[in-house]
């Protein structure tokens, strides 16, 4: 039997497991087998406070991850496939086999890319479809990349891209860019950046690897291919919450509702990170609410009959 389960290894579900360690909670932190949560897939983090000269993504994450170990934080990697939270203690199946018992849960499970749903994205994953500049943008020194999207993912990873490529084209659906102003200053100063501006993509052409991207201007209605080796999504992400379906308030996009601090309806379960904020959406407020929810949990084990 647990006292804190955490579920989730990005910055909120890391800093929970920080302080729910050094209050001697003994936490349990599983980590999905793709760990490190949205951060290990970024390149330069500027704005995380304490590195005035920024950190790398994953150099932040695996830091993060050290700190919640040397204070006792027990770590399983593993996917939870399902969870029981109407029953107490709380279940946990992990990877369809084990099940863990736990009083209180933390869900720190975040959000993840957004797809097109093309069933050629779908096909050519991998070879050529990425959501991550940082993880593929290496294997495409000297060719030409599609970046979807008009947000500040765009903006970053289109500009990261540039490091390699020798022209990124930035496909957005308006003729205005959602990305905050620093973001879009930097992408429209960059000469290997071109805006395709009012255009969805129809398809992803190729293959065996991606060769090009049909697009269709939406003023005009003209349709046309565009060569690229590269197809880069940046159109937003979902909140991991399809495991708590039926057992959890969650607003109409799926995020889940908490209320006084990281409380979610279920008392014993606290929610951090992208998975509860549609909104701020940061390193820093992640690992904020990842504090919160873990001083919420102890409150929670201190008051409670089911501590
Ligand atoms: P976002 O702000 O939600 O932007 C998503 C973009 O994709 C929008 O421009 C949207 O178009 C477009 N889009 C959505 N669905 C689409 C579809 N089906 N087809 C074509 N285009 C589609 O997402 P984000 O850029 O990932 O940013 C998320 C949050 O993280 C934001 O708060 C952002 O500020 C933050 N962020 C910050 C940094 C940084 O500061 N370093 C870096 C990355 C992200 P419309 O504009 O027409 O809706």
């Amino acid at each position: 039997m647990h006292t804190v389960v955490i579920i989730g290894s990005g910055p909120a579900g890391l800093t929970a497991a920080i302080y729910a360690a050094r209050a001697n909670l003994s936490p349990l932190l599983i980590e999905g087998w793709q760990a490190g949560g949205q951060l290990t897939t970024t390149t330069e983090v500027e704005n995380y406070p304490g590195f005035a000269k920024g950190i790398m993504g994953p150099e932040l994450m695996k830091e993060m991850r050290a700190q919640a170990e040397r204070f006792g934080t027990a770590f399983k990697t593993g996917d939870v496939t399902s969870v029981d939270l109407k029953t107490r203690p709380f279940q946990i199946v992990v990877d369809g086999e084990e099940t863990l018992k736990t009083k209180t849960l933390i869900i720190a499970t975040g959000a993840s890319p957004i797809t097109l749903g093309l069933s050629n994205e779908k096909r050519l994953w991998g070879h050529g479809v990425s959501s991550c500049a940082t993880c593929d943008g290496f294997f495409f020194r000297g060719k030409e990349l599609v970046v979807v999207g008009g947000g500040d993912s765009a903006m970053e990873e289109a500009t990261f891209l540039t490091k390699f490529a020798n022209k990124v084209s930035i496909v957005h659906r308006r003729d205005k860019l959602r990305a905050s102003k620093i973001m879009q200053d930097r992408a429209m100063q960059n000469e290997k950046i071109t805006f395709v501006w009012n255009s969805v993509v129809e398809d992803v052409l190729g293959q065996d690897v991606v060769s090009g991207a049909r697009i269709r201007n939406v003023v005009t209605g003209t349709v046309w291919d565009l060569p690229c080796a590269g197809f880069f999504l940046a159109i937003g992400h979902r909140p991991n919450t399809a495991l708590f379906a039926g057992q959890l308030k969650m607003n109409q996009a799926g995020y889940l509702i908490t209320t006084h601090g990281t409380t979610t309806d279920v008392p014993g379960v606290f929610a951090a990170g992208d998975v509860q904020d549609s909104h701020y959406r940061q390193a820093i407020t992640a690992a904020g609410t990842g504090c919160m929810a873990a001083i919420d949990a102890e409150r929670f084990l201190e008051t409670s009959s089911h501590g």
